[in-house]
């Protein structure tokens, strides 16, 4: 029988998220049904709501930093059991047998590009699906990971099925470790982890922040030097210098103040996707140096285990701020002005105990 399903949604980009009610799809052979405990807010939840980039279906019901216990397993599932402590992040599905999903990339599936957790295509129901921000979930095991912290440290560990593996796989493929300078820019959700697990793989890391308050506090955080981007001495300071650098920032900004930093054959990796483009950086900074800019999509369901291991293994959470559901549109203003160290979760007790 599908169930009933408690959410908050917008109804369109200019709606505050309210309360919404939708159908989850029955529990099929190779599905887990999982209640819902806490789930972050990324910055994408804000950017999709908002009708930020282009093809947002509502009513949207964001949120894909889920964690929480199995509640039911279908007949075929070996890997999951009830009362299992699990993760969902931003895929729920993909074709299973193109070469990127074969080789568990599946945020690059060719045949039909992966289903995102909300905003996407329900290939099951019909209609769209609907994320986190939601009292439970029915996910096809394959896109469940294992949490394996302790349970106290759950509301913690929500951001790292986006906010983690975001900035561990680009971390990983450019290979950051010993001997490397890194750079991490923006110091939000996904900057704030990008320093802890660059600095838990050995790279020497560099924070660059726009807010003078996240200085001391980077520092804690792991980073070995911080810069404010907006000082032009301390910028020249770093000129040439680093292996690669990951952008996090949501907002459109002048590439060229971080190029000049790399060092011949670096790296600038852009996973921040903000609503107007950057200006075009220039040419100049790539040829000489033959420097690279890229980019880089969350992470498939094996690195995203790979991460959780990792994360526990060295003691790693989200530095975190718990809210009642009923704050999401006051959390989403913080967010715009970077006031909030460093992630947004949900406890979703609230939205369970709301009449
Ligand atoms: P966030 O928590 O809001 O952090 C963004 C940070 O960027 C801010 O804390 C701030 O850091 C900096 N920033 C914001 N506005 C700025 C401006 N105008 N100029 C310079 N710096 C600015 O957001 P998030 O959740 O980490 O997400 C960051 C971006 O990544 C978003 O665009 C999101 O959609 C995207 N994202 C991409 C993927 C992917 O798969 N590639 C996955 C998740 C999220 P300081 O205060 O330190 O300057
Ligand atoms: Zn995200």
């Amino acid at each position: 029988m599908p169930s009933q399903a408690k959410a908050y949604a917008a109804q369109s980009a200019t709606t505050p998220l309210a309360p919404f009610s939708f159908e989850r799809r029955d529990v099929r052979p190779d599905d887990v049904a999982i209640d819902i405990l806490f789930c972050g807010v990324c910055h994408s939840d804000l950017h999709t709501a908002r009708g930020e980039w282009d093809g947002t279906l509502y009513p949207c019901v964001p949120g894909h930093e889920i964690v929480g216990r199995v509640t039911a397993v279908g007949g075929d599932v070996t890997k999951f059991q009830v009362g299992d402590l699990v993760g969902v992040g931003c895929m729920v599905d993909s074709c299973g047998h193109c070469p990127s999903c074969q080789a568990s990339e599946e945020q690059f599936c060719e045949t039909t590009g992966f289903v995102g957790t909300y905003n996407a295509p329900d290939t099951v129901l019909g209609g769209h699906t609907f994320g986190g921000y939601s009292d439970h979930i029915v996910v096809k095991d394959r896109f469940v990971v294992k949490v394996g912290h302790d349970e106290q440290d759950l509301a913690g560990v929500a951001p790292l099925l986006c906010a983690g593996i975001t900035t561990y796989s680009p971390l990983r493929h450019w290979q950051a470790g010993p001997g490397k300078k890194v750079g991490v820019v923006g110091i939000g959700g996904l900057g704030h982890m990008g320093i802890k697990l660059a600095a838990a793989m050995g790279a020497h890391v560099v924070a660059f922040t726009t807010s003078a308050d996240k200085v001391e506090d980077a520092k804690r955080l792991g980073a070995h030097e911080v810069v404010i981007s907006r000082d032009p001495e301390a910028m020249a300071a770093h000129a040439g210098s680093f292996d690669f650098i990951l952008n996090t920032v949501a907002a459109s900004h002048d590439l060229d103040q971080f190029m000049v930093l790399l060092r011949r054959d670096g790296t600038m990796t852009l996973v921040g996707a903000p609503e107007h483009p950057h200006p075009s950086p220039s040419i100049w900074n790539l040829l000489m140096g033959r420097r690279s800019i890229a980019g880089s999509p969350i992470g498939g369901i094996a690195e995203t285990q790979e991460m959780l291991d990792f994360c526990r293994d060295h003691g790693i959470t989200a530095d975190i701020e718990i809210i009642p559901i009923q704050e999401i549109e006051t959390a989403y203003a913080r967010m715009l002005k970077s006031d909030i160290k460093y992630r947004f979760v949900i406890d979703m007790a609230s939205l369970k105990q709301a009449a």
